[in-house]
């Protein structure tokens, strides 16, 4: 693993692990955008824009939306000015992407793009069942809670924005069992693929202790200039 601050940074986790709360507590330590490769979907298919048309029917099933697709949609986005840093390297927090091997080297090959670390959030599928059976989400701010872990003030109404909170329609219990499936069969191998690259977090914890897990495990590169600063 490098010495350097990595600013380009994947969180790898079965669905429900906390990859995106994690996500929001690292932005503000490391600078780099959260790029969520499921809320850009989902946003798609609230647009009701063409690529939405395209992923919709995947995600309602619980299933990957394409390799060549999904790659499409994460390499324009790191295009985007709040991706670059003042010398032109690419940044960013990545959740949710890659999530198959074909996606993964895909991003690997080119030295601009490739992760400098990976943070692998562990959780055992019990327990994620249960997070996201009462996961609620806000469709309009895209915050989540969760019916006993972390209420939102008012019954079933966003504590940020005050819209009617729901549950995802991948979020019914037969859904996320395939979704933890796919995660198995065709995520799970890119631990092994990250070897060098991963930092391992007990996922199963309450989320500030998560956070302060994986906050520590990057002490070793406080003050130093991120990686990629050059590039
Ligand atoms: P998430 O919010 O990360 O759980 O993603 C929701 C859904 O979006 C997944 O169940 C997939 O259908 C789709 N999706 C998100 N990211 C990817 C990806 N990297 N590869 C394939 N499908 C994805």
């Amino acid at each position: 693993m490098s010495s350097r601050r990595p600013s380009r940074i994947v969180l790898l986790g079965a669905p429900g692990a906390g990859k995106g709360t994690v996500a929001l507590g690292m932005v503000s330590l490391f600078g780099a955008p959260h790029l969520s490769s499921g809320d850009m979907l989902r946003a798609a298919v609230a647009a009701g824009n063409e690529l939405g048309e395209r992923v919709k029917g995947h995600m309602a099933a619980g299933q990957f939306v394409p390799d060549a697709l999904i790659l499409e949609v994460i390499r324009e986005r790191v295009q985007h000015r709040d991706c670059r840093n003042d010398a032109g390297g690419v940044r960013y927090l990545l959740d949710g992407f890659p999530r198959t091997l074909v996606q993964a080297e895909a991003f690997a090959v080119d030295s601009k793009l490739a992760p400098q670390l990976v943070v692998h959030l562990k959780v055992n599928s019990d327990v994620i069942v249960g997070r996201l059976t009462g996961r609620r989400t806000c469709p309009n701010c895209g915050a989540s809670f969760h019916v006993a872990f972390a209420p939102p003030a008012k019954t079933d109404a966003c504590d940020h924005c005050g819209s009617g909170l729901i549950v995802r329609p991948d979020d019914h219990e037969d859904t996320i069992r395939r979704r933890l499936t796919a995660y198995e069969l065709q995520t799970a191998p890119l631990i092994d693929y990250y070897a060098d690259l991963l930092i391992e977090i007990d996922g199963g914890q309450g989320r500030d202790q998560v956070l302060a897990d994986v906050i520590a495990s990057l002490k070793p590169w406080d003050g130093e200039t991120p990686v990629g600063a050059n590039l």
